[in-house]
């Protein structure tokens, strides 16, 4: 099966306001892809980089560097105008239904913009896309003319997927969509956008902080340390078989499975907070907080390799 989603290297950095020529590195070198029809889990502290990439990947952000092949197109380098044909097939759910929806604009308004934007329909035809779409999303044609402040959270976050869906993407990048949601709303709004994946054939990158959501959710799982992809295997395995210290750190009930983590005890918690990205730490990026760190780890970057399985992770002592 092709992906239909391939990043190559990507890199996202920003210039740090008066800091000469220093730089944010919120993304160093990531590459993922996802089939079809699949999700793929995208997990890591805050500030780790996930948004930034997700931002990158659709092109609210300009890459620094490396491609991004949409169906085999690469849209790294595409203008704006060039883009435009390209966004009904990518579309995104925000983490704050809120600030993503245009407070001056009523329901009906906000969910056929795309519509608009691409001048598809007429306005009666519009209308009827958008009861279509309230419907899909468990909302009422009564809630098409009010607007956002008057709903609650989940129902904002309703309303955004309505307004990702209505151009039928491919791909919905989905960033941390659930949460800023009551823990009793988040498997509602997750239950629909398996629901949608399937009915749709939808591809998802699925990024939470959230391990248990990511799991339920995802096929593939990829964790995001300092802007580096520091492990990504099927989700079955990376719960059960968690390689990277960084990732047994995030489960907190990994086995120690390999002889060069024999000594790693069932569960390793991560100390200290995660280092400034503007001068990140030299060699595996990781090393400040790894209680197994040793020289190498200081001045060599491990790469992130496959350990035989397709179970890829980047650690000095991992797969020799
Ligand atoms: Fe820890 Fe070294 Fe492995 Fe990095 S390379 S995760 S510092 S043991």
């Amino acid at each position: 099966m092709e992906p239909i989603l391939k990043v190559e290297n990507l890199v996202k950095h920003f210039p740090v306001k008066g800091g000469g020529k220093r730089v944010v590195h919120a993304v160093d070198g990531i590459s993922i892809q996802i089939k079809r029809g699949l999700t793929l889990g995208l997990v890591g502290e805050s500030g780790c980089g996930k948004s930034t990439l997700a931002r990158t990947i659709i092109r609210i952000y300009p890459p620094s560097s490396g491609h991004i092949y949409l169906d085999g197109q690469n849209i790294a380098s595409l203008s704006q105008r060039q883009l435009k044909p390209i966004r009904k097939k990518i579309q995104m759910i925000f983490q704050d239904p809120f600030a993503s929806l245009n407070a001056r604009m009523t329901v009906k308004d906000i969910i056929a913009e795309p519509l608009r934007a691409h001048r598809i329909g007429t306005p009666q035809e519009q209308g009827e896309r958008v009861f279509e779409m309230l419907a899909k999303v468990g909302l009422e044609r009564a809630h098409a003319n009010r607007y956002a402040h008057e709903f609650s959270g989940g129902q904002r976050q309703r309303i955004g997927i309505a307004r990702s869906l209505i151009l039928h993407p491919e791909l919905i990048i989905c960033d941390e969509p659930i949460s800023a949601l009551d823990v009793s709303i988040q498997a509602q709004v997750v239950n629909m956008l398996k629901n949608f994946q399937e009915e749709l054939s939808l591809t998802y990158l699925f990024i939470a902080h959230d391990l248990s959501m990511v799991r339920y959710v995802s096929d593939e799982v990829g964790v995001m340390y300092l802007g580096k992809l520091v492990e990504l295997a099927g989700c079955d395995e990376i719960y059960k078989n968690p390689q990277h210290p960084y990732t047994q750190g995030l489960i907190r009930s990994a086995p120690a499975s390999s002889p060069a983590l024999a000594r790693m005890k069932k569960s390793v918690p991560i100390e200290g907070d995660i280092p400034s990205p503007i001068s990140p730490p030299p060699g595996c990026r990781f090393h400040t907080r790894c209680r197994y760190a040793q020289g190498i780890c200081k001045a060599e970057e491990p790469p992130l390799e496959d350990q035989g399985t397709g179970h890829f992770t980047a650690c000095h002592f991992l797969g020799r």
